[in-house]
């Protein structure tokens, strides 16, 4: 039997009782770095039987742990952080226990992307979870569009380092006037929520570098239904209106890349050009 667990994203008390309870019972608590389960299990006080088990090995040890599952071992997987299979390993081996009519059962505990959005003061009626986007230019470019016809609040992971990165680029997508939640150490002591757009996320973070960890919760793009019903020449139309109305080109833009969700950049262009 496998049983999926749940274990904190930073803070210790967040175990549950049937977490420990089932890490203490289990043949085998299959984990991607052995070093930081075990140091879990000393601070819980169990012993367990740790195996190695992560993205880069799942393929042959995934096969060992079902051997191990129909010889009657009860296995369970545990990830760095939060639960397993949400941006970490666990998804082949649920499919493979499947495929061998193993039965499998989860110990839930916190996820990050949860835990931000409910902070977010965000929709929470639907949400889109997005992970971490593609690190490969052309596919990252191709999910950021994809994301401005996303309809409800999207939950995005990012490392530190990379997201100063990440919020110019969702500006530049579009998303520079739509609300953002900043999550940062989520549950440890520098625990930290920044509510703003994601224009003043850009000034903001030049100013003070990231650190930790951090989940992004982001509103989506107003009238993202009606995105594609812009054509070029309502887009003009549009652009000689706010002129009309007093409108800097920059502002033009602005406005229009929410409301249509086209690059700012473009538009900006665009629009200096038929205003010149
Ligand atoms: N399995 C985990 C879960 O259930 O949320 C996600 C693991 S994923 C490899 C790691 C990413 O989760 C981090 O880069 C960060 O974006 C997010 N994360 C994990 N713990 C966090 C925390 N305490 N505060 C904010 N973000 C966190």
């Amino acid at each position: 039997m496998l049983y999926l667990i749940g274990t904190p994203i930073g803070n210790l008390g967040d175990i549950s009782p049937r977490a420990t309870e089932m890490l203490a019972a289990a043949d085998i608590i299959a984990c991607e770095d052995t070093r930081r389960t075990g140091l879990l299990l000393q601070q819980l006080g169990i012993e367990g039987k740790l195996f190695s088990y992560h993205e880069h090995n799942k393929v042959a040890k995934g096969r060992v742990l079902i051997e191990k599952m129909k010889e009657g071992a009860t296995v369970a997987l545990v990830s760095d952080a939060g639960m397993p299979s949400i941006n970490d390993p666990g998804e082949d081996l649920v499919k493979l226990c499947i495929e061998n009519n193993i039965d499998i059962s989860v110990v839930p505990g916190p996820v990050a992307a949860i835990t931000a959005l409910v902070m977010s003061g965000l929709d929470t009626t639907r949400f889109h979870y997005e992970g971490f986007l593609p690190s490969e230019q052309s596919e990252r470019r191709k999910r950021l569009e994809e994301l401005k016809r996303i309809p409800e609040t999207i939950i995005i992971y990012e490392a530190p380092h990379r997201l100063n990165k990440l919020v110019a680029e969702l500006a530049e997508n579009g998303f520079a006037d739509c609300r953002a939640a900043f999550c940062r150490e989520l549950t440890k002591k520098y625990e930290q929520v920044v509510r703003m757009t994601v224009g003043e996320a850009v000034d903001y973070y030049k100013e003070n570098p990231p650190k930790g960890e951090f989940v992004i919760c982001l509103e989506a793009l107003p009238s993202v239904s009606d995105v594609q019903e812009y054509s070029d020449s309502d887009v003009d139309a549009l652009i000689l209106k706010l002129a009309a109305d007093g409108k800097t080109t920059k502002e033009i833009a602005s406005e229009l890349a929410s409301v249509t969700g086209r690059r700012k950049k473009e538009i900006y262009e665009h629009a200096l050009n038929m205003l010149k």
